[in-house]
């Protein structure tokens, strides 16, 4: 069980999120302002933050910074209505370590968080459950069947492309590196080229784009994007809205 901190001055949101990371086997406290974040995070340290930046009695930004003086190795996830880049940048800069534009759906955040605390080393108990299917917009994985959909069609996929697809549904919005892709769907031990990342990237995408193309419309726009970093590796984006 993880500690969670969720500072959020919107009561909906706060109680959905709440009770719905409760679920997921962790241990979450609510906060409501700035100034008691920082207190509940000086007296219990939480492992993730999820930091709404829009606080009623200080600026999220600020807020950011106390509490990543007050936690050097927690994961922050700043939460923002704003949606200026600049906003975004100003809080990776304040000390977040990833963001998330609202609205966001619930099984983004919960991919989110997840895919944060595995690699902050902290086990959950709704990684088995969660990772039995996984929807983002037009696209279905069902892992344990190893089968992909696409608007209800399915796409065959080889072993490596699937891995691949895998791995992005893991975290999606995280930006991953060639070397951590590699790592994870080949070998662990790759020093080869890194070009067949890039193959069989390229192909995911043609086989997944096929599929959505011949649903239509919807499909296609829903359809999640894996975006090329330049020098460092992949993202897949989801869309954030589903109207
Ligand atoms: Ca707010």
């Amino acid at each position: 069980m993880s500690r969670l901190l969720i500072v959020e001055d919107d009561e909906t949101i706060g109680s959905t999120l709440q009770s719905s990371l409760s679920l997921n086997g962790h241990d979450v406290v609510l906060c409501v302002t700035g100034r008691t974040a920082i207190e509940s995070a000086a007296r219990q340290p939480p492992e993730l933050v999820l930091l709404d930046l829009g606080l009623p009695d200080m600026d999220g930004l600020s807020v950011c910074r106390e509490l990543r003086f007050l936690l050097p190795t927690a994961v922050i996830v700043v939460l923002t209505a704003r949606v200026a880049q600049l906003d975004i940048v100003s809080g990776l800069e304040s000390g977040a370590d990833d963001y998330l534009k609202k609205p966001f759906s619930l099984l983004e955040l919960q991919a989110r968080v997840r895919a944060h605390l595995r690699r902050s080393g902290v086990p959950s108990s709704s990684d088995r459950i969660a990772d039995e299917e996984a929807a983002f917009g037009s696209l279905t994985v069902e892992c344990a069947a190893r089968r992909v959909l696409v608007a209800g069609i399915e796409v065959t996929l080889r072993a490596r492309e699937y891995d691949l697809l895998a791995r992005f549904v893991q975290a999606p919005g995280v930006a991953i590196s060639r070397e951590e892709l590699m790592a994870d769907v080949w070998d662990s031990n790759w020093f080869g080229s890194t070009k067949t990342l890039d193959v069989h990237v390229a192909s995911l995408r043609r086989r997944l784009r096929e599929a959505a193309e011949t649903a239509g419309g919807e499909a296609v726009r829903s359809l999640p994007e894996i975006v090329t970093l330049r020098g460092h590796g992949y993202r897949m984006d989801v869309s954030s809205n589903e109207s």
